[in-house]
């Protein structure tokens, strides 16, 4: 049986962006965040802190922490590859929790981190005890967690043995990514389902490309199996650098469509959320792949 509430966790910021060619200006990112915290989000992926000749993109993550909003009521979170990352994002002040990523495949590890699939265990590892050393948390996210762009298919029992690994180190929760967009939703629920078993109380959170229309039948599932954290990106934007062919990221507006009508409280405002994609569009000067942002809405107001 489903939860009746879910927790969406923003995520346009960083991995919306990354991947556009285009530099979005700090200050549209920020008004992005704020938007976002306007519309509910309460947590929310603001940046990365990257090599900026490998993430152009994320070049002015020191200047979007300095610029976030002081919010009590908000978790901030910086993704980081390594422990040099790490101390970026901590000597911020602002990042409230680091967000790490342990990469389901050598192939895929080694072209997105240069390292092995054991090894960005490992430095995932590191980054949540080196968040938790300054008084933050971490959580982490097993990428390529359904499908792995050069190795195909990829076991579940590897992704266990990893989310084994990583929950020792005591992550705030443990992400399932299916970073290209492959996964479907009978994987999906055997895969939440055994992790969310085999790591509780430590929290399952969940992240989809649509890469071939599977993302919301996606996240209904994993709601279905006990995630209680969905990623999502308004207006649907999102790609990766390093994953041939991933496109967007489930769109927030329609994940918050489709749970709420369904019942199911996610705490966001989806007037809000539509009006921000919109936004967004002109600010990326293409109309975003989310749909209910395109729809009349339903049911109109009375
Ligand atoms: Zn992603």
């Amino acid at each position: 049986m489903y939860t009746k509430t879910v927790e969406l966790l923003e995520v346009a910021p960083r991995d919306g962006l990354q991947n556009e060619k285009t530099l979005i200006s700090t200050e549209a990112k920020l008004a992005l965040i704020a938007r976002a915290i306007a519309a509910g989000a309460r947590r929310i992926e603001v940046t990365s802190f990257v090599n900026p000749r490998a993430v152009p993109q994320m070049a002015d993550a020191d200047a979007v922490a300095a610029g976030l909003p002081q919010r009590e009521d908000v978790t901030y979170i910086g993704l980081v590859m390594n422990q040099r990352g790490a101390e970026r994002a901590l000597a911020t002040g602002r990042i409230d929790q680091l967000g790490a990523v342990a990469v389901a495949t050598d192939r895929f590890a080694i072209a997105n981190q240069n390292q092995t699939s054991d090894g960005s265990v490992e430095a995932a590892r590191a980054i949540i005890a080196q968040a938790q050393g300054a008084g933050r948390t971490a959580q982490v996210t097993i990428a390529a967690a359904f499908g792995c762009p050069f190795e195909g298919e990829v076991g579940q029992e590897r992704v266990l043995a990893m989310a084994a690994a990583l929950a020792e180190a005591g992550p705030v929760e443990i992400g399932l990514a299916d970073t290209i967009g492959v996964a479907n939703p009978a994987h999906v629920g055997q895969l939440v389902g055994r992790v969310r078993n085999l790591i509780a109380p430590i929290p399952v959170r969940v992240h989809f490309h649509n890469t071939r229309g599977t993302g919301l039948a996606n996240v209904w599932e994993a709601v279905t199996a006990g995630a209680r954290t969905i990623d999502a990106s308004i207006g649907g934007l999102g790609g990766c650098p390093f994953a041939p062919g991933a496109s967007g990221n489930v769109a927030s507006e329609d994940v918050v469509y489709m749970l709420e009508r369904a019942g199911i409280g996610t705490g966001m405002d989806l007037a809000a959320l539509v009006d921000t994609s919109h936004w967004l569009g002109t600010i990326m000067d293409r109309t975003l792949p989310g749909m209910v942002a395109r729809a009349p809405v339903f049911p109109k107001a009375s």
